[in-house]
């Protein structure tokens, strides 16, 4: 494996291949320095895919070397039913609609304690703004699922999700309220509710919802407490590049303060049940995709992990991502809502096998990872038998 001399070493040898306007980049990474919002612009216009990637490669293997990790999780919407009505979503509902549902906790329980005989590390819970569910159905909710078992990480709530309880159901300050949480099981929190940071996009696509710095200070208030967090970015809808760059300078500026995000997790805009502004905008291209992934790559250079999320770009794309700056897969998920009802055509859950399969194909050494991206001793699958073919979008 190429220590980072090697791998300096295998950049310089590639040079001929990075375009004249990349390589002054190319040497501030080579020299890990920090590079400006208008060198990320420049990423982000260029063409040379391959470039992009070599680029992206260099600090993803400075960083997590040769692994590619991933999860294993359960999802779980507890419900769907939302207060706002955010223009790109395609899983809210109200009380009224035909598609609201709401789980009962018995129910939730009882998926994942399923999910727990099949060794998830993690459930994954996020849900709407709900109006009339009690600060007792949470904490109650939360309680249960610690005592299903010791090694259970609960994951959820957005930082949207968290100000709502806060203000409307808890009616506490947001710090008593992750405390409240905590106290109860909650384990981490999600990176969600991000969209767009820039305020006139987020205008037009999820007007009401909560600002950039409510959502910042969100997890600086998590991380302040020595908690751990994703975070993410919904782009390819009616963002600028410059509005993509403003929104990882500022995601890397809160990770320069506290240090507290663990891996960004960026994912394109579904488009299939748009209607409005949103009605006219095409889903993000591989090409895209993979350009926005390894753009990321080299900007955040205080953030460990890239992960690329499947839901969104399927496995096939997302496994070609691993040599454009991802070092993550996500995880199994066991059974996705949000992307799907909004009409993505991926599949709802993969296993282990087939990410760890994935991975290898694609030349990385896989390893199972914690909710923190702490890799787990001895969770390679390497070898075994009957290693099934890789599951398409
Ligand atoms: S994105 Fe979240 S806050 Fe917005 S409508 Fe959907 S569930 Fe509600």
């Amino acid at each position: 494996m190429l220590g980072y001399r090697g791998l300096t070493l295998a950049l310089r040898m590639n040079y001929q291949l990075i375009p004249k306007e990349l390589r002054l980049i190319t040497e501030k990474v080579e020299a890990r320095q920090r590079l400006s919002e208008a060198d990320a612009l420049t990423l982000y216009r260029a063409n040379d895919l391959n470039a992009l990637g070599i680029i992206a490669n260099v600090v993803r293997e400075r960083k997590n070397d040769n692994y590619a990790t991933y999860i294993h999780n359960r999802y779980i919407n507890y419900s769907n039913i939302c207060i706002l009505s955010c223009q790109f979503c395609a899983f809210a509902a109200k009380k009224r609609d035909a598609h609201a549902f709401e789980y009962a906790i018995d129910e939730i329980i009882r998926v994942v304690g399923d999910a727990l005989a099949l060794g998830v590390t993690e459930v994954h819970m996020v849900g709407g703004l709900h109006p009339t569910l009690k600060k007792e159905w949470y904490l109650d909710l939360l309680q249960r699922l610690r005592t299903l078992g010791p090694n259970l990480h609960i994951k959820a709530f957005t930082a949207i999700e968290v100000r709502h309880l806060a203000q409307r159901i808890f009616r506490m300050p947001i710090r008593d309220t992750l405390e409240t949480l905590r106290a109860a099981g909650l384990g981490s929190i999600t990176g969600g509710g991000a969209e767009i940071f820039d305020p006139v996009v987020r205008d037009k696509i999820c007007r009401g919802k909560e600002t950039v710095a409510e959502w910042l200070d969100v997890h600086r208030t998590w991380h302040s407490m020595g908690g751990r967090s994703t975070c993410t970015m919904l782009y390819g809808h009616i963002e600028t590049l410059a509005q993509r760059v403003d929104h990882l300078r500022q995601i890397r500026e809160l990770q320069d303060e506290t240090s507290g995000f663990t891996g960004f997790v960026p994912f394109a805009f579904e488009p299939s049940q748009s209607d409005g502004i949103l009605a006219q905008i095409k889903r993000a291209s591989g090409f895209e995709q993979l350009r926005n992934l390894a753009v990321s790559r080299i900007y955040l250079d205080n953030i460990d992990h890239l992960t690329a999320y499947w839901v969104s770009l399927g496995l096939p794309l997302a496994q070609v991502s691993l040599s454009y700056g991802v070092d993550d897969l996500h995880g199994t998920i066991l059974e996705e809502k949000i992307f799907h009802m909004a009409g993505a055509t991926t599949p709802q859950q993969q296993t282990v096998a087939a990410l760890e399969y994935a991975i290898r194909e694609a030349g990385r050494e896989p390893a199972q990872r914690d909710s923190h991206y702490r890799r787990l001793n001895g969770a390679s699958r390497a070898g075994q038998p009957n290693e099934p073919e890789l599951v398409c979008a």
